[in-house]
């Protein structure tokens, strides 16, 4: 982040006098404490300065890697998923390719009767079936889609980050983002590279650090 002349002469001044009060820091730039009000809650937000009620400010000595870090572990997952794209089990290959084309996603969850995650369906599962010579309407996604136990999935509440881990680790482009209920999964998003990409630029954008 660009700091201002006057956020980097305040900065200085917490370094070399913290844990200082706004009114001293005001003082000795000889402003008053209400014209500093908006930078040091800039600097506080983004990470430079903490604050300590009836102590002062301090300078937290994080460095721009550090801060950004900071920032990046506190994304949560339930921010930036998409909404899913569901087939049923019942769905042929050929239903499959069609959704996959109307929704514009690389990645469906396969459902059942209870509406329940039992598959993954990704383009290669549908090339895969489509270089055979069989009629595609004669295939029905749950014998070509990855299923339970093996799917990799995230929760709404979990860190980004630990999902872009996932994503990345075994190599796939989607996680199905799931509300366990006993030993059922209900699909209530999808969270793709697109979306940890997105949440990289925004960051950046937003230029919280
Ligand atoms: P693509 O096939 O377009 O390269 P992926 O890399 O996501 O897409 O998929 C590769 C393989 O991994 C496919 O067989 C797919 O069924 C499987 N797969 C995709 N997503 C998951 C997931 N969340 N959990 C387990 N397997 C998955």
């Amino acid at each position: 982040m660009d700091l201002t002349h006057r956020q980097e002469q305040i900065i200085e001044i917490v370094k070399g006098n913290g844990p200082i009060t706004g009114e001293n820091i005001a003082e000795q730039l000889s402003l008053t404490r209400a014209t500093l009000r908006p930078d040091l809650a800039i600097l506080t937000m983004a990470g430079f300065l903490d604050a300590r009620p009836r102590v002062g400010y301090f300078y937290t000595g994080k460095t721009g890697t550090e801060l950004l870090t900071d920032n990046l572990k506190k994304l949560k997952v339930r921010n930036y998923h998409s909404v899913p794209v569901v087939v049923n089990d019942q769905a042929n290959a050929y239903d499959a390719i069609t959704t996959m084309f109307l929704e514009d996603v690389g990645t469906l969850f396969v459902v059942d009767k209870q509406a329940s995650l039992v598959g993954v369906l990704s383009r290669k599962d549908l090339l895969r079936t489509s270089i055979g010579q069989q009629d595609l309407t004669d295939v029905p996604v749950h014998i070509i889609m990855t299923r339970l136990p093996k799917i990799k999935y995230c929760e709404k509440d979990d860190l980004l980050i630990d999902a872009a881990i996932k994503l990345i680790e075994n190599q796939i482009d989607a996680l199905p983002v799931v509300s366990q209920d006993k030993q059922s999964f209900e699909v209530v998003g999808r969270l793709t590279k697109t979306n940890v990409t997105k949440a990289f630029v925004e960051l950046v954008k937003n230029d919280h650090v």
